[in-house]
């Protein structure tokens, strides 16, 4: 059978990793952490993922936490207004729920999946050089790294990236004891407030190692006043900081805040990151070739919480190109291909989110504000979350959202 290497073992690495070894194929994922020190680590991400997403971890059983993890009915947007109010808020109903399960606990538990079930795992930070023997020894590598070092093998492309420098700042904080929204309490939904000019605060439940939880997570305009968790290395000081701010730009959220804390020793992160495309084909000095995937290849920034989901899309169309190109050398025609198959899902995830990180445009105040009265509007913009593409349709273009909204306003 064909041997092929994983490199990371994040939601991308290991949910490829799981769905070719199911199929028969010789499998080695290599990560730079044991399940265990993914489990005691630090929190990642939020990981809020939709109805697409999940539905391609159900397709290979790997749905594991489902059962438990709070079901994300709906998604909605509070905008501060002048006043510190709220100038306009509304809930869209998602289709199908979304969910969150810590990446600690999935990552971890998935890993041991894979080597329960017969996988090779190599615990071991792989170097360029190592990847250059491994070319020569697998049939396929793949590099599933996300955002690290590797990355560096794989050339920016200028064209799809339109920031050159990070656009937020971001700030977690994981917590238990969060009120319930008092406008609807029955359904757990992912929060959007937007401070005009400032940034952002999401608000979602999560699954988490002590069991149900709330994530708070700041994205801040770079120079500005969210922008504060530079250097903040105590997590008590991460927390209480984060409710600072959500007393001042979202005092509706803070009213349900006061008594939260964290959930655990690890349940802060901060950080930022340029959204970049890159080459998906890495060419090691002694001429072999590498396969990006996820992240390496496509990374957005989470303002639109697509990360995870798009990883989950991404291992999903490899893990198709994989197993029908059959026993045909996987070469850089082949990788050319499998990355334009799955960049027809991801170009819209990227123009989407790279247009919520500039200031909104007339036409999309227009869009956001009418949702709060039409519902119909409002479910559409949710379920964009789980297809993007939809945006083409009544998003980007103003004659276009001016023409969708006469028609929802009429219907
Ligand atoms: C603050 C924040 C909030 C987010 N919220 C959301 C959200 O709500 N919804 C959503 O869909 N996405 C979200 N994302 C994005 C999402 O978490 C990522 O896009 C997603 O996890 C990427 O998956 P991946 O498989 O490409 O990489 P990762 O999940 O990053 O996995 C890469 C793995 O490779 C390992 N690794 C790195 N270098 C090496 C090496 N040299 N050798 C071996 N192993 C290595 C890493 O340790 C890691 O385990 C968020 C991200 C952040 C930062």
């Amino acid at each position: 059978m064909r041997r092929i290497l994983i490199v990371g073992a994040g939601q991308s690495g290991l949910q490829l990793a799981l769905g070719l070894q199911a199929q028969g194929y010789e499998v080695t994922l290599m990560s730079n952490r044991t399940a265990d020190e993914i489990r005691s680590g630090r929190v990642m991400s939020t990981q809020c993922m939709f109805h697409t997403a999940l539905q391609h971890e159900r397709d290979l059983g790997l749905n594991f936490w489902e059962d438990r993890a709070p079901r994300i009915e709906g998604l909605g947007v509070s905008v501060t207004g002048p006043d510190g109010g709220r100038a306009v808020d509304w809930l869209g109903r998602l289709d199908g729920y979304a969910q969150s399960v810590d990446q600690r606990l999935k990552m971890a538990g998935w890993m041991e999946t894979f080597a329960q079930r017969g996988g090779q795992l190599v615990i071991h930070g792989a170097a360029v050089s190592d990847l250059d023997y491994f070319s020569r020894t697998y049939d396929l590598v793949l590099v599933a790294a996300g955002k690290g070092e590797l990355v560096s093998m794989f050339g920016r492309d200028a064209a799809r990236s339109p920031y050159a420098e990070p656009q937020r700042a971001l700030a977690v904080a994981y917590v238990h004891g969060l009120g319930p929204r008092p406008e609807h309490p029955d359904t757990d939904a992912v929060r959007c407030n937007l401070v005009p000019g400032a940034g952002e605060l999401f608000v979602m439940p999560t699954y988490t190692l002590s069991g149900r939880a709330d994530i708070l997570f700041w994205e801040g305009v770079p120079g500005g006043p969210l922008d504060v968790f530079k250097g903040v290395r105590d997590p008590s000081e991460h927390l209480a900081l984060t409710l600072e701010l959500m007393e001042r730009f979202t005092p509706w959220e803070y009213a349900r805040a006061t008594k939260v804390e964290l959930t655990d020793a690890h349940a802060t992160l901060a950080g930022r990151y340029a959204p970049t495309v890159r080459n998906p084909v890495g060419r090691l000095p002694g001429g072999g070739l590498v396969l990006g995937v996820a992240d390496v290849v496509v990374a957005n920034d989470p303002i639109t919480g697509q990360g995870a989901n798009s990883a989950a899309k991404c291992a999903a169309s490899y893990l198709d190109s994989i197993t029908a190109h059959g026993d045909r050398p996987f070469d850089e025609a082949w990788m050319r291909a499998t990355f334009d198959r799955y960049w027809e899902t991801a170009r819209h995830v990227t123009k989407w989110t790279n247009a919520m990180l500039a200031p909104p445009p007339e036409h999309v105040l227009n869009l956001i504000g009418a949702a709060g009265e039409l519902p119909p509007v409002a479910d559409r913009f949710a379920n964009g979350f789980d297809d993007p593409a939809d945006f083409e349709n009544f998003f980007y273009d103003p004659d276009k959202a001016a023409g969708y909204l006469a028609s929802a306003g009429t219907a």
